[in-house]
């Protein structure tokens, strides 16, 4: 079995010695293609007997940084999954509405219903990361939040759900790059804001809540991925070849024919 990335808390981690380089985990571009287009077929059969069997759902999260990856991890996975078995969700700032809510209210709302696959970009964890960084609480509302992720996180486990999370982790100066890139192009312009610069600035705040809450929030129901991202090649794989197997592990079935069709003839 390949390294999967899943997060163990029997040592002390730090996140600056959690490797963004993906290319020591694989010696080859071109074979982590062919790899990862097979387990995308073998994704695409494994979702349809979920949505067929309509009884397990499957909650996939995805946290990075700003040009972290998610968007095109999302784009590249999902690429020829039947669109109706999916829902992918975005969490952008919460509204005036779902503000005058408890965080999760907004996220319970969407989670995945039975023979789904819900998917996230970003999450509840903003709570307890850009919201952490920038004071936009005080801490004595978001530290109390650990615990209520992972009560929450337990409910969806306990009612049917498997949960994967992944942070997607690139280095700084593969941030940069990005963004570098992003102003270069005009046509990646529209990805681009002033903010994202803004918050750079943050980045060893960002990192250090990032820390603290993959150490409070990994549990046994809901694990944690941290995904070496620096290459979008090796991203993307590592990610495939940890839902492809949770999907085996969920082992879903079409359900038995309809006895009443037997002999059935049609003129
Ligand atoms: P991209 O990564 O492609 O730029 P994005 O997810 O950053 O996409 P944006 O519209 O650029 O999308 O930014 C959404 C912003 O909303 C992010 O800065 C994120 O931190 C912020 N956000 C998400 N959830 C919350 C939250 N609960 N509280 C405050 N801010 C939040
Ligand atoms: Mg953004």
């Amino acid at each position: 079995m390949p390294n999967t990335h899943k997060l163990v808390l029997e040592r002390p981690f730090q996140l600056q010695n959690l490797p963004t380089d993906g290319k020591q985990f694989h010696p080859n571009r071109d074979d982590a293609e062919t790899e990862f287009k097979a387990l995308r077929n073998e994704f695409v059969d494994l979702q349809e007997r979920l949505y067929a069997e309509d009884k397990q759902k499957l909650l996939i999260v995805f946290q990075a940084m700003d040009a972290g990856g998610k968007d095109g991890a999302i784009r590249n996975v999902l690429k020829g999954v039947n669109p109706q078995g999916v829902r992918v969700q975005s969490f952008k700032a919460p509204s005036k509405e779902d503000l005058a809510h408890d965080f999760l209210w907004r996220i319970h709302k969407v989670v995945p219903a039975r023979g789904m696959i819900g998917v996230f970009n970003r999450s509840h964890y903003e709570d307890v990361l850009v919201v952490r960084v920038h004071n936009m609480v005080p801490e004595s509302v978001w530290r109390p939040r650990y615990a209520q992720i992972n009560q929450f996180e337990k409910l969806l486990h306990d009612t049917g759900t498997r949960i994967l999370k992944f942070y997607l982790h690139i280095s700084a100066a593969e941030q940069k790059a990005r963004f570098q890139a992003r102003l270069d192009d005009p046509e990646k312009h529209w990805k681009f804001s002033l903010e994202d610069l803004e918050k750079r600035k943050f980045w060893p705040d960002y990192m250090a809540a990032y820390e603290e809450m993959l150490h409070e929030c990994t549990t046994e129901w809901a694990p944690w991925y941290v995904i070496p991202a620096n290459q979008k090649w090796y991203r993307n794989l590592a990610v495939m070849r940890t839902i492809v197997h949770t999907l085996r592990e969920m082992n879903p079935q079409f359900p038995a024919g309809v006895d009443n069709l037997h002999g059935v003839v049609i003129e």
